[in-house]
């Protein structure tokens, strides 16, 4: 089996808007990385840089214009490949009047798991990730961190070997960063990969074994995490692009 998880060659995404006057967006232009098992990958980058489109096409969620891949040793799109994967949205919002138990049934639902497995797994899971007194709590009354974490959790019901995060910690306070940050380390440590979105560099840095810094849809820089941030150079671009 291969040692990459992720691998894609020459990813191009366009967009194409408007019914009368068309406009294109080239969100990805030539996007060639890969992630191997085990390890927590941080794809970074300014806003607008493609970071999203890149997990859309990777999860097939949009359509690539051109370019190929591999997810979980299965070319992109592939379904049975889907099924092995966590994903946390960017902005992803609990519907307000659930419980946090409640979630859990509801995305368990979404995922194609069962009441009955769901109820088999939540306790551990609400556990793992700090939350298990709160399961009786609407999720409206819970801080940004802990929603990240519930997020968490439903991701990780079906045991996936890969969890996409997409900007997990934005807009969540410093203590619930960290808090999401060990998570992330303990769950490699239990072998999960982990892909996580981020315009944050120091994020980045605490918590990435490798990282790309993708710019305009194209990988500017691609290494380790030592490689990319201690090169004056490479923090000063990122800054500036920023
Ligand atoms: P952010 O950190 O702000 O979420 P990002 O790095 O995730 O940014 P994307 O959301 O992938 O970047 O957007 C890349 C480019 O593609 C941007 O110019 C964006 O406006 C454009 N884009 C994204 N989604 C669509 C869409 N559905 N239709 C048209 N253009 C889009």
């Amino acid at each position: 089996m291969s040692d990459s998880i992720i691998e894609v060659h020459d990813l191009h995404k366009t967009y194409r808007e408007g019914l009368f006057v068309r406009k294109q967006v080239n969100a990805l232009r030539g996007v060639t990385l890969e992630v191997p098992r085990g390890c927590i990958f941080g794809l970074l980058g300014p806003n607008g840089a493609g970071k999203t489109t890149l997990i859309k096409v990777l999860l097939g969620l949009v359509k690539r214009s051109s370019g190929g891949g591999s997810l979980l040793g299965r070319p992109l799109g592939d379904r049975v490949g889907r099924m092995k994967i966590g994903y946390l949205p960017e902005h992803h919002r609990f519907p307000r009047h659930l419980t946090g138990n409640a979630a859990m049934i509801y995305y368990g639902g979404l995922s194609g798991l069962s009441r009955r497995e769901v109820l088999h797994k939540r306790p551990a899971l609400l556990e793992r990730v700090g939350l298990s007194k709160w399961g009786q709590t609407p999720v409206h009354k819970y801080s940004k961190g802990m929603q990240q974490r519930l997020g968490i959790a439903q991701a990780l019901l079906h045991n996936p070997e890969l969890l996409v995060l997409d900007e997990p910690t934005d807009g969540v306070d410093p203590v619930g960063r960290a808090d999401v940050r060990r998570l992330l380390k303990e769950l490699q440590q239990e072998g999960t990969t982990i892909f996580l979105n981020s315009h944050q560099l120091q994020e980045i840095e605490l918590v990435c074994d490798q990282a790309a810094i993708l710019a305009a849809g194209r990988v500017q820089k691609l290494g380790t995490i030592e490689e990319i941030t201690k090169q004056p150079s490479a923090r000063m671009e990122f800054v500036l692009q920023g």
